[in-house]
């Protein structure tokens, strides 16, 4: 049985490659990068449990590949191509991520990789010459099929081969959706994430706390990724910190805050902080960051004195004075305007 490995992201054209090529009897085997929050820092994967569960109820299997901490290094602390208009290395990412299931398909002895890029849909990864850059960077542009545009493409391997018919593939070109939509009604595909909600570097406030980290802590790690989806942030000095903004976010904070600084408020319900300094700096944490993590918590609970119970690294606790910080000071010291 022909077999293929495809990249999928869980968006409509990734499904829809997906079908393409089952409906031609073709075997998958799915494969979700995780590039941003490490399973590692992950209480609860239920999200991955659940696209595990539709991909086999679609008639395939997904496997979840964790590659936060290599790709921090090898993409996006220095990507070759640059970043997007945020902090997005679209072009290094694709090619990553191209190379593992290239990696992959040898691994399991699939025929070909594929993905749910579309021609002209993203100017920084699928225009033409993109797509040409990218075969020719991963030396497996024969070996990877693009179901949605193929028609418009170069014939792969398994297209000339005859393990694909290509006149069953699509011709897709461009932003628009109407082909995909009317695929998918086609297809019985009634349930698909919207286009917009995308990757988070290309988020903008997101990738202010990229830049921030890259700035001051280049040897940052899965873990202070994970911290940025988070709350509000803060720089002071040679430390981040970090306050939540619902009881979700406290709780999410306190579970992950292990040997860090925290703050909460001692008797009102409020946010908590954590103090991350940064991993090269030798300093003692100061008294006057703890006192500003102390007025953010004040601030952030109802803008009044109050008292914040601060938990140190030792395990000792201590309640100090919380007097709000000011707005400008807020502005100030914020990361993400
Ligand atoms: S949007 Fe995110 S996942 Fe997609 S290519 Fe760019 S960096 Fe990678």
């Amino acid at each position: 049985m022909t077999s293929a490995v495809g990249i999928l992201s869980g968006g409509l054209d990734s499904l829809l490659a997906v079908k393409l090529l089952q409906n031609q009897g073709i075997e998958i085997h799915g494969l979700h990068f995780e590039i941003l929050f490490s399973e590692k820092y992950q209480k609860n994967n239920e999200k991955y449990e659940d696209m595990k569960s539709a991909a086999l109820e679609s008639g395939y299997t997904l496997h979840i590949v964790d590659i936060v901490d290599d790709y921090l290094e090898d993409v996006l602390k220095n990507p070759k191509y640059g970043y997007g208009k945020n902090m997005n290395p679209c072009l290094d990412c694709h090619i990553y991520m191209i190379k593992k299931a290239g990696e992959f398909m040898k691994k399991i002895g699939a025929d070909f990789i594929f993905s749910g890029e579309v021609l002209g849909q993203r100017p920084m990864t699928q225009m033409l010459e993109k797509l040409i850059l990218i075969n020719k960077v991963t030396g497996l542009g024969e070996y990877l099929l693009r179901p949605l545009s193929a028609k418009l493409l170069e014939p792969t391997i398994p297209e000339k081969t005859g393990l694909v018919n290509r006149s069953k593939l699509e011709g897709i070109e461009g932003r628009g959706r109407k082909i995909q939509i009317a695929l998918a009604k086609e297809f019985g595909i009634t349930e698909y994430p919207s286009p917009a909600g995308g990757c988070l570097y290309t988020d903008p406030g997101f990738s202010c706390r990229i830049k921030d980290i890259m700035t001051h802590d280049p040897c940052f790690t899965a873990r202070d990724i994970y911290f940025m989806k988070y709350g509000r942030h803060f720089r002071f000095d040679d430390c981040r910190i970090i306050v939540g903004r619902d009881f979700a976010e406290n709780n999410a904070l306190e579970e992950a805050s292990g040997n860090l600084w925290r703050c909460s408020p001692e008797t009102v319900p409020g946010p908590t902080s954590v103090i991350i300094q940064d991993s090269g700096s030798e300093k003692k944490i100061s008294d006057k960051i703890i006192k500003f993590s102390v007025d953010l918590v004040a601030r952030y609970t109802k803008n009044q004195p109050i008292k914040v119970i601060v938990f140190s690294p030792d395990g000792t606790e201590e309640i100090l004075d919380g007097h709000p910080v000011k707005d400008e000071d807020s502005k100030q010291y914020r990361i993400n305007q």
